[in-house]
């Protein structure tokens, strides 16, 4: 065999018959969850109830107990509870050292993680520790059923151009974060009652290195995934000063701006505002695109959104497919209409 062949053998799965379930690991700042953590159950609870075993949540930080609640309103069928002043605010080891002694002790099969700065970093300080691999910032899951019980974990590869499907045969837990946005929460239904188990926080505070010390809020920046009302732009606007009538609308509505590609490549915005396939994925209640074609890198990443209203001049523009309701005609006269309408309302 040449030095650069790798050969490679399809082992026999080991007996992994010790793990089973799915744990979701709920993200929180300051006492409010990440809607991912709810994207995910509402995941998970699809992939649990194909291997036929329970979606489990566990949830962390300090004063957090009615996130546990909320993670039953959400599907959770037993959420584990740390709480403990050490936990906080996120740091790495305490709260990765929480999660391992809890993977240690439960074995699930499958753990989830959001693929958001912390869940990152989360989940890969557990993947170092763990004799496993982990998939990231996945789009798809699906799972195979007993008894092979894999993981699929998909995500884009090769620039986005292709989707692959990850697999994780010869080790246990099966670990992925999750963008979020794509994944659909179930509805919060709080008839919904489960178990809650506390579970004691491993670390003490003077075991760790790590302080925080201040919270220093970055002026401006957005948050595309947890919005509401978003009111995007593309090349249809024509230049970068239009984005200031869309940011008019925007604020009259309570919402955010959000781009195309075409928008962010032209440097009229930048690319925290991008939507769509190598931007972020939305699901707003309302999603306005305004001069936006309707390309599919594009609808990827908001045909989640509750309402989608298209304003283009070109009643052919795909955009209208997607579209709950659209107008056709121009921009710059339909959108100060809309604003002024809507200010005129809000008094
Ligand atoms: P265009 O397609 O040029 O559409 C402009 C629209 O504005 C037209 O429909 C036109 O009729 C309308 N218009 C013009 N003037 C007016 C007016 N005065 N009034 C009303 N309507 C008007 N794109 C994304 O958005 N997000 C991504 O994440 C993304 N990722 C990509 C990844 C890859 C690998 C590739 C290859 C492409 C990606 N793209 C992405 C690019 C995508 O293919 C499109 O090129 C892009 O979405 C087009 O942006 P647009 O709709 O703003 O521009």
């Amino acid at each position: 065999m040449a030095a650069d062949e790798v050969e490679v053998q399809d082992n026999e799965m080991p007996d992994w018959s010790a793990y089973r379930g799915v744990l979701i690991v709920v993200e929180q700042r300051e006492g409010e969850a990440k809607k991912v953590s709810w994207q995910l159950l509402g995941e998970g609870k699809k992939l649990a109830a194909k291997l036929e075993v329970p979606l489990l949540a566990l949830v962390m930080g300090d004063k957090v107990e009615h996130l546990a609640q909320e993670a039953i309103y959400y599907g959770a069928d037993k959420v584990y509870l740390c709480e403990s002043p050490v936990l906080k605010d996120y740091r790495t080891r305490p709260f990765s050292r929480v999660c391992l002694q809890l993977i240690d002790k439960v074995k699930p099969e499958i753990v989830l993680f959001g693929a958001t700065g912390t869940g990152r970093d989360l989940a890969g300080a557990i993947a170092t520790h763990l004799p496993t691999g982990l998939t990231a910032d996945t789009t798809e899951l699906d799972c195979e059923p007993h008894p092979s019980r894999l993981l699929l974990a998909s995500r884009p590869a090769f620039s986005e151009k292709m989707m692959a499907t990850i697999l994780c045969k010869q080790y246990r837990p099966q670990m992925a974060t999750a963008r979020a946005g794509v994944f659909q929460a179930q509805s919060r239904d709080t008839s919904l009652q489960a178990e809650i188990i506390r579970i004691e926080n491993p670390m003490k505070e003077e075991e760790i290195a790590a302080r925080v010390l201040d919270f220093i809020r970055e002026t401006g920046s957005i948050n595309l995934e947890e919005a509401d009302i978003i009111v995007a732009g593309g090349r249809g606007l024509g230049g970068p000063e239009a984005f200031a009538m869309l940011k008019d609308l925007a604020d009259a509505l309570g919402g955010i701006v959000g781009a195309s590609r075409a928008a962010v490549d032209a440097g009229w915005i930048k690319h925290e505002h991008q939507v769509g396939q190598t931007g972020c994925t939305v699901r707003p209640k309302l999603y306005f695109a305004i001069g936006i074609s309707g390309a599919v890198q594009h609808t990827v990443g908001m045909t989640g959104s509750d309402i989608i209203i298209a304003i283009n001049r070109d009643e052919k523009a795909p955009i209208f497919q997607f579209a709950h309701y659209g107008m056709v005609g121009d921009l710059f006269k339909i959108v100060p209409q809309i604003t002024a309408e809507v200010r005129k309302k809000r008094g």
